[in-house]
């Protein structure tokens, strides 16, 4: 018999043909139902109170008793569960012998919100016992919040440019209709807009694409130091049209479990950043080496650095130093979202390393999968 069981099936303490009136099961109500009332919350993972006809608790299994956090047996329900709503379903649902649905918040240094369903139990026409089971919704919650924030933020990051288009055309259609000059200057801003969302609709399909994929381990096999390469190749023209160069130091023999070009992906991420944030005449590193049991690759850069109480918030999405200085830059505030899933679909890591005024670095870590090559 577990703890749970044998705590609870203590204090059911009718005996047959004599416990009405406390509010026990009817006469002839057989005596093992308290057992099995204590069985079966024991077997349910969520939590679970079972009370007679009074209201007194009964019945309390592990989850119900890690909840509440004293011994709510022999108690009311309202000394267990401190909500006259709950209290108020009780009720509803004694007198319209239906099961009745209520939200419960468990307030403490992390709220919990809990669906309580309180539900009687009906033997020969009578309720002989009340069922109420909580069900932890504080984690759907949580992802529903995020879900309606995303959604705003990404309308609100795709309604700016959109509202700046609008306004143009209508000073084309309008005051500047004859104007060549006004036309071509007007046209210039618009394409800039126009690929500003562009570049938003690309990354958030790119992040979605991945989230779905996101649980699918990669199976190809791919060189590290060649993702670099070919990244650094790639970008050269973007930092000298920013006034950098890129240096690599790459070792061999880096081989992980990935796909080439979601890996091409990150990297290409963290040098954008670099070229995009780091101060022109500067040089950007990139490195690849092997540590124990994983290839780290680095993305270095001399810029401005990034405050200390920014570092943790980077990977949400959305989230910049400065947007004013993202948008400037033709940020979006996705590249690092999109670097950490990759990552986690790779069982990879992202740390970062920064100092105001000296630069940052940021380093990728995955595991080796050929564990013996030793070149
Ligand atoms: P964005 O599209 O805005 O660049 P990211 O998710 O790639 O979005 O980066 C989030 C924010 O992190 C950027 O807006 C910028 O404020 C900061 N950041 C990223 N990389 C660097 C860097 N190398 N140097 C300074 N700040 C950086």
């Amino acid at each position: 018999m577990n703890q749970s069981l044998r705590f609870v099936a203590t204090f059911w303490p009718f005996k047959r043909g004599t416990n009405e009136a406390n509010g026990g099961p009817p006469s002839g109500a057989p005596d093992e139902s308290a057992a099995s009332f204590a069985a079966l919350a024991a077997a349910l993972p969520d939590p679970c109170l079972v009370l007679n006809r009074l209201g007194i608790v009964m019945v309390a299994n592990e989850p119900a008793l890690e909840i509440i956090g004293s011994n709510p047996l022999g108690e009311h329900l309202s000394a267990a569960i401190r909500s006259p709503a709950v209290l108020e379903a009780l009720e509803r649902s004694s007198s319209s012998a239906a099961p009745a649905r209520v939200d419960y918040e468990l307030r403490g240094s992390t709220p919990r919100l809990f669906e309580a369903v309180i539900s009687p139990v009906i033997d020969a026409g009578r309720i002989v016992a009340t069922l109420v089971l909580l069900k932890d919704l504080t984690r759907e919650q949580r992802i529903e919040r995020l879900r309606a924030d995303f959604v705003a933020n990404a309308s609100h990051e795709l309604r700016t440019p959109l509202a700046s288009l609008l306004g143009f055309i209508e000073t084309l259609q309008g005051a500047a209709k004859d104007d060549a000059k006004a036309r071509e200057q007007f046209l210039g801003l618009m394409r800039t807009q126009a690929e500003r969302m562009k570049r938003l609709i690309d990354d958030l399909l790119s992040l979605s694409r991945i989230e779905m994929s996101e649980h699918v381990p990669p199976t190809s096999s791919v060189e590290l130091s060649q993702v670099a390469r070919h990244v650094a190749d790639s970008l050269t023209p973007m930092a000298r049209g920013n006034g950098a160069e890129i240096a690599v130091n790459l070792d061999s023999g880096l081989k992980v479990t990935g796909e080439w070009d979601e890996l091409v992906q990150v990297v290409q991420n963290l040098v954008e950043n670099a070229i995009k944030y780091a101060s022109s005449g500067k040089v950007i590193e990139i490195t690849a080496r092997r540590a124990g049991s994983y290839a780290e690759l680095a993305v270095v850069d001399h810029g401005p650095g990034i405050a200390d109480e920014h570092l943790p918030r980077l990977t949400e999405r959305f989230y910049r130093v400065s947007v004013q200085d993202s948008r400037a830059r033709g940020g979006t505030g996705l590249g690092l979202a999109i670097v950490k899933h990759i990552l986690n679909r790779h069982r990879g890591r992202l740390s970062v390393q920064s100092r105001l005024g000296l630069g940052t670095t940021f380093t990728i870590r995955l595991p080796i999968s050929d564990i013996n090559s030793q070149d």
